[in-house]
């Protein structure tokens, strides 16, 4: 049994990914802020002995004995990366400075949760690990992308100086159950407001593309991740590599939920990227993974967690 630390626990995959390493055997310290995750997320999880929840900021110093850790802390969706993008940015870049002098310190295994965002809106399609991104520094995206760029060249320097244990998957969009439903992210989104009978707020013209991979795919992968050699550091590419536009999937939506809203267009948010796609050969062959779960099934499965939380007054969907 390992004691396993996964910051940004109580949010939507950290909580999935705290569900398996239980299931796993392992003994879980789950650290949040919660800032965008919840309590409601691990409450199902805290009469286990070996599940331990713990209200922390990783921008602060933090003192634990452990043997593997999950960066996983940091706001994903953009309206709340944006809210205050100073945080953004001390989160990805202070979190991951003390997340590895911790993992320095106790000789603990440490896995950074990437992002496909580190690709910026590519010149490459589909993204490959050694592509290096087109990355606007300045632009209202950037707290993220950037705090997710410099938090790689972290691990890289905490590996090359410190000789760390480092692990780094850069993760394309993920969804699934436990997302927020205020969250802002498209899946949740088109959902909420499908099930509501609200328009679909397609943003641009609705052809711009991504590659959506189901969370237990997602999490399954990140654990691999972290069981390969130690002279195994990534990055990998973790998604689904099947691409579908903005408009497919509001398509999708509407007829898994058999709706009767109608779409409407608004602005395309600046920085957008146009098209994302992962290429997984390397996830396929060091990880011996795929994803198993394809869109319409994890649409189904998503749709029936938001048809559920609509009964809890606390996520009501009204409003
Ligand atoms: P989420 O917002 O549900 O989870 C993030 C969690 O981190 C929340 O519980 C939040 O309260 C917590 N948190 C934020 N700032 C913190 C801080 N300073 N200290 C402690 N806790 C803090 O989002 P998610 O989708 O579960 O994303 C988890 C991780 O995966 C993030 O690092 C995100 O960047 C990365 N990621 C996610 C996706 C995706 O599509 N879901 C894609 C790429 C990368
Ligand atoms: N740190 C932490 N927990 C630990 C060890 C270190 O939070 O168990 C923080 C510490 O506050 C420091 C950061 O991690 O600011 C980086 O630590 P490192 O040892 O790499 O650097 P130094 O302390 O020499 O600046
Ligand atoms: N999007 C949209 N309607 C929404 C929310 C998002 O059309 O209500 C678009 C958004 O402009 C982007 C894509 O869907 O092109 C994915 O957005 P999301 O915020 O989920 O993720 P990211 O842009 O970080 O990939």
């Amino acid at each position: 049994m390992k004691k396993v630390l996964v910051t940004g626990g109580a949010g939507f995959l950290g909580s999935r990914l705290c569900e398996r390493l239980l299931e796993s055997g392992h003994d879980v310290l789950c650290l949040d802020n919660f800032f965008t995750g919840s309590k409601a997320n691990v409450a199902h999880l805290t009469g286990d002995p070996h599940f331990e929840v713990m209200r922390h900021d990783i921008t602060f110093p933090l003192y634990v004995e452990v043997d593997e850790i999950y960066n996983l802390a940091c706001p994903a969706s953009p309206i709340h990366y944006q809210f205050d993008p100073v945080q953004t940015t001390k989160t990805a870049v202070h979190g991951a400075i003390n997340m590895l002098g911790l993992a320095k310190r106790v000789k603990a295994k440490i896995l950074q949760a990437s992002t496909s965002e580190v690709y910026g809106d590519p010149l490459v399609h589909p993204q490959v690990e050694s592509y290096w991104g087109r990355v606007n520094p300045i632009g209202v995206r950037s707290c993220y992308d950037e705090g997710k760029r410099c938090a790689e060249t972290l691990f890289f320097d905490y590996w090359r100086q410190h000789n760390i244990r480092v692990k780094v998957v850069r993760i394309f969009n993920t969804y699934g159950p436990r997302m927020h439903p205020n969250d802002g992210r498209v899946v949740s989104n088109f959902i909420v407001q499908a099930l509501k009978g609200d328009d679909i707020t397609i943003y641009g013209d609705g052809r711009q593309t991504r590659s959506f991979c189901y969370v237990d795919d997602l999490v399954e992968a990140m654990m691999r991740v972290m069981a390969t050699a130690d002279d195994f550091t990534g990055p990998v590419n973790i998604g689904n590599p099947n691409e579908f536009t903005i408009m497919e999937l509001a398509e999708k939506v509407l007829k898994l939920t058999d709706s009767p809203s109608k779409l409407i267009f608004k602005p395309l948010p600046s920085d957008d990227p146009q098209q994302r796609r992962p290429d997984i050969a390397l996830a396929r062959e060091t990880l011996n993974w795929a994803p198993t779960i394809q869109l319409e099934e994890g649409l189904r499965r998503t749709i029936g967690y938001f048809r559920d939380t609509a009964r809890v007054p606390q996520f009501a969907l009204a409003g």
